[in-house]
C-alpha cells in the first residue's frame, strides 16, 4: 500500500482572522505568556484607560483537545518563576507534595548504591511534586478567566511569511482523508494573522523547525541535542514511597556509553489510599547501538530489584514519552525577529545537570510576554522591538541559571566516568575551563549494525522489543493501550518520510530499521514485502503516535519530518 502524506491542500481559500498575539502551543510557556501579557494589559489599562488596549484579538493555540492532554512531564515544579508571575500561587495551583526527601542511587545490574549527597542540581527541597497535566489545565482556567481565548484542538500547521517577516499562522484543515484528500466535512483552516506569533510548541517545535530551517537560525549555534523520557505512573501499596520523596538513579541498565537516568517521584491522589509513583526513564538521544529501544530500557530498569520491590503489588495506570531538549545555553537559537518569538522548550530553555525546564519555559514565556506588550503599545512589533527579548533573557536569572551548565551534557561525549568527572570541574570552574564546548547532533553516533556484536554485546537486555510480563514490565502495545492516545483514523500520515526508498533499500540493511525500536508507540513497521530489495517495506500506524517527536530527531538519514495530525487528535495525558 502506498504511504500518503499530510501535504496542504492545492487551491484552498483559507478565511483569515486578524490578530495582535498568536501563542502556538499552551504548555507552561504558552499559558505563561498568554497570562503575563493579559496582566501587563490590564495594568496599562487601568493607568491609561484614554490608550486601552484589547485583550480580544490575543489567542491561544493548542492542537490537544482539551488543554494540558499533550503535557507529559515528571514532574517536579521549582516554584520560582510560578512566585513572580501568581503570587500566593501555592493556596490555589494543583500541587501534589512539598518535596522533603532526595536522593541518588548508582545502580548496578542487581545492586544500588547512595551517593553520599545529593549532588546541588538534583536537591529539590522546597519543590512541589506536580502533574504538569493538571497545572497546565489549572493555568489555562487562569488565562481564559483573563479573557484570553484559548483554541483547543487547533494545530499551527505553517507560518505564514511576508518576505522575511513573520505575519501569522495557518491552523491545521479539518476532514482530509487518508489520500489527502477533501472530505465531506472538510474545513479548511484560518489563516491567523498576526503582529507577534509566540512559538511555544515544546520540544521540536514543527513550525519552530520551518523558522529555524528558513532563517539558517542554527548557524554558529550548537546542535540541538535530545534524550526521550519515557514514562510509567503507578498506584503502590501504601508504606512503599512517601508524597514528596523523590529519587534518581544513575546507571543500569544503561552502560558507560549511554547517557541519561530515571526519576521517581512519590506523591498521593486525592481519595486514593495507595501512593502514586511518577518514575520514568530519560534515554539520551545519541546512544549507539540502533537495536537500543528506550520503552525497552525502562522495563529492564524496573526488573532491577531495588525498583521492582517498590512497584511489587502496585499496577500501571498511565503511560507515556516525550522528547526533550539537552543542548542548553549554545544549543538556544536567537530569540526573536520580525514577527516572531521563541519560548519555552521550543527554544530549548531546559536545565538538564537539574531535569527542569518548568520554570524555565515559565519565565521565557513571561519575558516574551513583556517584549510583545511593548510591541503593541509602541506598534512596533519588527525585530528593534521584538529582538529586546533576546536581552530580557540574557539579563535574567535564566542566564545566570543557564551559564554554569552551559557544556553540562556536552562533558558526557565520552561517557559517562568521563562527563562525572567534567560535570566536577564544571561545578569547580563555573561551567568549566572552556567558554564553550562543541557539540554535534545525537543522531550522528549511531553505528552500522555490521559494526556491532550481533548479540549486543553489553547492551543486549536493551535492545529490540521489550516482551513484558502484564505485571511489572509491558510490551510497547500493553504501555501504548494507557497513553489513550486517539487520532482521526482516515487521515494522511503526519510522519513524513521524505524518501521511503531510503527506508528500504539502505536504513534496513545498514542500521536494521531502528524507527521500531525509538518510537515508544510502534508506529513504524518494517512489513514483509517479497518486492523490496530487502524483502522488507516501511509502513506506519500514525493513530497510535504519543507526539513525543523521538522520529523527527533521532532517524539516521533525518527524512523523517513530524508534522501535526488534525487537531485533537494524540495522547491523553490525564493525571501525567
Ligand atoms: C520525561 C520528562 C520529564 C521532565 N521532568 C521535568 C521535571 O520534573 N521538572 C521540570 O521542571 N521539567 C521537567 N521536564 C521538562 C518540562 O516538562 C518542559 O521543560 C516544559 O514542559 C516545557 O514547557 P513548554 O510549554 O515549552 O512545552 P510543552 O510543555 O511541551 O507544551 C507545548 C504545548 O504546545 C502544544 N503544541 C505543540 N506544537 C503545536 C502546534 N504546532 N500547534 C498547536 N499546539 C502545539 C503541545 O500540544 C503542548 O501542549 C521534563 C520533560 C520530560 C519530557
Ligand atoms: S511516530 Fe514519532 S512522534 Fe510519534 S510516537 Fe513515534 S517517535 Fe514519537
Amino acid at each position: 500500500m502506498t504511504l500518503v502524506f499530510r501535504k496542504p491542500l492545492p487551491n484552498v481559500e483559507h478565511p483569515e482572522m486578524p490578530a495582535d498575539v498568536v501563542i502556538v502551543g499552551g504548555g507552561p510557556a504558552g499559558m505563561a505568556c498568554a497570562l503575563r501579557l493579559s496582566q501587563l494589559i490590564d495594568d496599562h489599562n487601568a493607568r491609561h484607560p484614554k490608550s486601552a488596549l484589547s485583550k480580544e484579538n490575543i489567542y491561544v493555540l493548542e492542537k490537544a483537545r482539551e488543554a494540558g492532554q499533550h503535557c507529559l512531564s515528571g514532574a517536579l515544579l521549582d516554584p520560582r518563576s510560578m512566585k513572580e508571575l501568581l503570587p500566593g500561587f501555592e493556596n490555589e495551583a494543583p500541587l501534589d507534595a512539598v518535596v522533603h526527601k532526595d536522593a541518588v542511587y548508582f545502580l548496578t545490574r542487581t545492586g544500588h548504591y547512595q551517593l553520599p549527597l545529593t549532588p546541588p542540581p538534583l536537591q529539590d527541597h522546597g519543590n512541589y511534586v506536580i502533574s504538569i497535566n493538571r497545572f497546565v489545565k489549572w493555568l489555562a482556567g487562569k488565562v481564559e478567566a483573563a479573557g484570553i481565548t484559548i483554541f483547543t484542538g487547533f494545530a499551527g500547521s505553517e507560518l505564514l511569511y511576508d518576505g522575511d517577516r513573520v505575519t501569522g499562522v495557518r491552523t491545521d484543515d479539518k476532514g482530509v482523508d487518508k489520500q489527502n484528500q477533501p472530505k465531506s466535512n472538510f474545513e479548511p483552516g484560518y489563516d491567523v494573522k498576526a503582529k507577534v506569533v509566540v512559538l511555544a510548541e515544546g520540544t521540536r517545535g514543527s513550525l519552530t523547525k520551518q523558522l529555524i530551517q528558513k532563517f539558517d537560525l542554527m548557524k554558529d549555534r550548537n546542535p540541538q541535542t535530545y534524550g526521550v523520557g519515557v514514562k510509567e505512573l503507578w498506584e503502590v501499596p501504601p508504606g512503599r514511597i512517601q508524597a514528596g520523596e523523590v529519587i534518581y538513579t544513575m546507571g543500569y541498565p544503561l552502560t558507560t556509553k549511554e547517557y541519561g537516568g530515571a526519576w521517581i517521584y512519590g506523591s498521593q491522589n486525592p481519595g486514593s489510599k495507595g501512593n502514586i509513583v511518577s518514575l520514568g526513564f530519560v534515554t539520551g538521544l545519541d546512544y549507539r547501538d540502533p537495536r537500543l529501544d528506550p520503552q525497552h530500557v525502562l522495563q529492564t530498569f524496573k526488573q532491577h530489584p531495588f525498583i521492582a520491590k517498590l512497584l511489587d503489588g502496585g499496577k500501571m495506570i498511565r503511560y507515556g514519552a516525550k522528547s526533550l531538549p539537552y543542548g542548553g545555553w549554545w544549543s538556544l537559537p536567537p530569540l526573536a525577529g520580525e514577527g516572531w518569538m521563541i519560548i519555552g522548550d521550543s527554544a530549548g530553555f531546559l536545565n538538564s545537570a537539574r531535569l527542569k525546564g518548568i520554570h524555565l519555559a515559565i519565565k521565557s514565556g513571561m519575558l516574551a510576554a513583556e517584549t510583545a506588550f511593548e510591541a503593541l503599545v509602541k506598534s512596533d512589533t519588527s525585530t528593534a522591538t521584538l529582538g529586546k527579548f533576546q536581552r530580557r533573557v540574557e539579563t535574567s536569572w535564566i542566564h545566570d541559571e543557564l551559564w554554569p551548565v552551559r557544556n553540562f551534557h556536552q562533558g558526557f561525549k565520552n561517557g559517562m566516568v568521563a562527563g562525572m568527572f567534567n560535570t566536577v570541574l564544571q561545578e569547580v570552574f563555573d561551567g568549566g575551563i572552556r567558554q564553550r564546548v562543541p557539540s554535534h547532533a545525537g543522531h550522528e553516533n549511531l553505528k552500522p549494525l555490521a559494526t556491532l556484536p550481533a548479540d549486543g554485546g553489553p547492551e543486549a537486555h536493551m535492545l529490540g522489543p521489550a516482551k513484558g510480563d502484564s505485571k511489572l514490565t509491558f510490551d510497547k502495545l500493553t504501555d501504548l493501550y494507557h497513553s489513550g492516545t486517539k487520532h482521526e483514523e482516515d487521515q494522511p500520515a503526519h510522519l513524513l518520510i521524505h524518501d521511503t526508498n531510503i527506508c528500504n533499500d539502505r536504513c534496513v540493511k545498514e542500521f536494521g530499521s531502528p524507527c521500531q525500536n525509538f518510537c515508544p508507540a510502534n508506529v513504524y513497521e518494517m512489513v514483509d514485502d517479497a518486492t523490496a530489495p530487502h524483502g522488507k517495506r516501511i509502513s506506519l500506524n500514525p493513530a497510535n503516535c504519543v507526539h513525543c517527536k523521538t522520529c523527527d530527531i533521532q532517524d539516521p538519514y533525518q527524512i523523517i519530518t513530524w508534522v501535526p495530525p488534525e487537531g485533537g487528535g494524540g495522547p491523553n495525558y490525564d493525571g501525567m
